[in-house]
């Protein structure tokens, strides 16, 4: 099991240090930069799932840092702001950060605003289009749609429709990290009912049949607090 990664750009060290310990309680790893140089260098580094990003910042300021970032990154990036700085959250938007939140928050607020930007953010998430027939190939594992077929190390492997259907938006998304919700609304939509549970039933199943040791899986892996990534 692994842990979504987050990078925290923070210069105030009571902050940094608050929210090293609070985001690492709700199953997160954090890693944290004090300016926005060092800020680019640990995106670079960390390859963080998600980024908090605060505004005022030594060296490069959180709106820099948030434009150099969306050059290279759709990364789900969430701009944090003190009271009275509603003109930097504004540009903060427009030079592309998902969401913000104003000091002082609760870590509670902020989780759920995480598991929020992650959920609204479709382009970061491109599920694969019904007409896509391009087949797939990711590490050994291979999925035709165009056919219904998948193979692994060449040798053919039977999924139902779902397993299917979950395994094609893995695949095509492979080393981000979906979220539960994500998955759920991409594979079943309006059909998944009551039990919670049938996401994990299918990880399961599709781990199973694909994973060399499904006990200790290595393709599919689960991110804990956030949700599930196909390794590239
Ligand atoms: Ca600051």
């Amino acid at each position: 099991m692994s842990d979504g990664r987050i990078l925290v750009v923070e210069d105030e060290p009571s902050y940094a240090e608050a929210l090293r310990v609070g985001l690492g309680r709700e199953g997160f790893r954090v890693e944290t930069a004090a300016d926005g140089v060092e800020a680019l260098a640990r995106f670079d580094e960390v390859e963080p799932d998600l980024v908090l990003l605060d505004v005022m910042l030594p060296r490069l300021s959180g709106i820099e840092v948030c434009r150099q970032i969306r050059k290279r990154s759709q990364v789900p990036i969430i701009m944090v702001t003190a009271k009275g700085d509603e003109i930097d959250t504004v540009v903060g938007l427009e030079v592309g950060a998902d969401d913000y939140v104003t000091k002082p928050y609760r870590i509670r607020e902020l989780v759920a605003r995480m598991h929020a930007v992650m959920r609204r953010r479709p382009d970061a998430v491109p599920a694969p289009a019904e007409h896509d027939s391009a087949a797939i190939d990711v590490g050994g594992v291979r999925l035709d749609p165009g056919e219904h077929r998948v193979t692994r190390d060449g040798i053919e492997v039977t999924l139902p429709l779902k397993e299917f259907d979950l395994l094609h938006l893995l695949l095509a998304n492979a080393g981000r990290v979906l979220t539960r919700e994500t998955l759920i609304d991409r594979v079943w939509g309006h059909d998944y009912v009551g039990d919670t549970k049938t996401l994990d039933v299918h990880i399961k199943r599709l781990r199973g049949k694909l994973e060399a040791d499904p006990s200790n899986p290595t393709l599919i892996t689960t991110i804990r607090g956030l949700g599930y990534k196909y390794t590239r």
